[in-house]
């Protein structure tokens, strides 16, 4: 049993706090900067003894905090997450470009709890109280069960102990993924906080579902909240949730949102974003700083289900939006209707392949808003945005560490005006980031 003591005086990319031994360094969980630590590096996970705390420590609001792994900051003052993720976004432009100085302070939440609009429970056989409901635990296939979880919506959780109850009743059983035996895997539910429309998903390993009427009726009567229930059918043994067979059980199968006052379909597989609080404000933020005219053509690339593109059609003559999903941009085009909006074409393409078209034959942009997934767009892309030259990009981000990579090539002839990290994710080591470009 080695131990090492010392002072944690950075962060890793996950907020670890880094603490080194010589040439050897250990990233150590649930620590904050300025701690003097004691760890046991070869325990696996590492054991940890804080032997000074810091004054950022609270005491976690959450059973089961530590077992989780969902939330990683949630021992730390909520100011002090924003600092700490304002930081790393500040280091990343200092590092790549010398723009640290530009970095806002990350916008958080006034009230950071309960944001989720989804929760997903997975369910399991327990010999005692016959059906269980939890989380993983971070890399395992053990679940921990939860009464309360800090970050998701308290009447979501109450439905999923409610479908508990019923399906106790019925006798129904969870799946065994080792047996291959038994029925209910997963249950979801989505929410929309400003209609109140609520969809709860039941994930099975078979499509015979016996009893399902009456599950539905005992489900609807507990909960009057509820406006759909749909059954998703997943028979295989992957780690995915979702499969692709699926029966509308009660309801219209799926919930309408609101956001920045467009509406806005959720089904059981669209993406979309799961804090609408902050969805507003990123938006907004990152609209405003496009300056969008009445006269402007844009592009929304990487458009899931329409969302900002939708949003912004007000302001401009026309956008086009790209997705590569085929299911997303259907509910895009279901979005486009459902809020009378004329003004925008979608395409279900590659993003990469359809900017590379519009760039060959040299179309018109007057700005580019791209938001990709968590590796970030690509060289294609990027070539593409330079040729084109709208006077403005702006690039959202769920990861800044792709975002700085991706950004280094327009730097030739864009400039970096504005940056400003969203919190939303609140007590996750997650952060989103906006960052605005006007051609030089
Ligand atoms: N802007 C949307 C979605 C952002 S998530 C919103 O705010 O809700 C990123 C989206 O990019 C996902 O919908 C994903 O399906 C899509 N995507 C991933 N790779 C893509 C590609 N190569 N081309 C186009 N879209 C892609």
């Amino acid at each position: 049993m080695r131990k090492i003591t010392g002072k944690i005086l950075t962060y890793d990319t996950e907020f670890n706090g880094i603490l080194k031994d010589g040439k050897n360094i250990y990233n150590v969980p649930n620590v904050i900067y300025n701690e003097t630590v004691e760890v046991d590096v070869d325990a696996k996970p590492l054991r940890v003894k804080i032997l000074e705390k810091s004054d950022k420590r609270v005491t976690p609001p959450c059973d089961i905090y530590y077992q989780c792994g969902g939330c990683k900051l949630l021992h730390i003052k909520y100011d002090e997450q924003l600092n700490m993720k304002t930081e790393y976004v500040r280091r990343l432009f200092s590092d790549h470009y010398g723009k640290g100085d530009l970095v806002n302070k990350c916008i958080g939440m006034s009230k950071p709890c309960s944001y989720r609009n989804k929760n997903q429970v997975v369910f399991g056989n327990h010999p005692k109280e016959k059906l269980i409901s939890g989380f993983y635990q971070e890399n395992t296939h053990k679940i921990i069960p939860f009464t309360k979880c800090y970050v998701q919506d308290e009447l979501s959780d109450e439905i999923v102990k409610i479908v508990k109850d019923i399906l106790i009743k019925m006798h129904i059983s969870a799946y065994d993924e080792d047996k291959k035996r038994g029925l209910v895997r997963h249950v979801m539910v989505k929410r929309s906080f400003k209609t109140k429309e609520t969809m709860v998903i039941i994930v099975t390993a078979s499509d015979n579902f016996p009893g399902r009427s009456n599950f539905v009726k005992a489900l609807t009567a507990r909960c009057k909240n509820i406006t759909t229930i749909v059954q998703n059918v997943n028979s295989r043994s992957t780690s995915a949730v979702l499969g692709n067979q699926e029966f509308v059980l009660y309801g219209k199968g799926y919930i309408i949102d609101e956001l920045c006052g467009k509406k806005f379909k959720i089904s059981s597989k669209s993406f979309y974003q799961i804090n609408p609080y902050q969805t507003e404000v990123l938006y907004n933020t990152a609209l405003v700083q496009a300056g969008l005219k009445n006269t402007d053509v844009i592009l929304d690339a990487y458009s899931g289900v329409g969302t900002i593109g939708l949003i912004a059609s007000s302001m401009v003559k026309k956008v086009l939006s790209v997705e590569i999903e085929k299911s997303a941009t259907a509910d895009a085009m279901f979005n486009a209707k459902i809020n009378n909006i004329k003004n925008v074409s979608f395409f279900n393409d590659d993003a990469s392949n359809f900017i590379v078209n519009l760039a060959n034959r040299k179309e018109h942009m007057d700005a580019i808003i791209m938001d990709p997934p968590r590796s970030g767009s690509d060289e294609r892309f990027i070539k593409s945005v330079l040729k084109l030259l709208p006077q403005k990009v702006i690039y959202i981000s769920c990861n800044p560490k792709t975002q700085v990579i991706d950004l280094k090539m327009l730097t030739e002839k864009y400039e970096i005006k504005f940056i400003q990290p969203v919190d939303m994710f609140p007590h996750t080591a997650h952060v989103e980031n906006i960052v605005c470009l006007e051609r030089k």
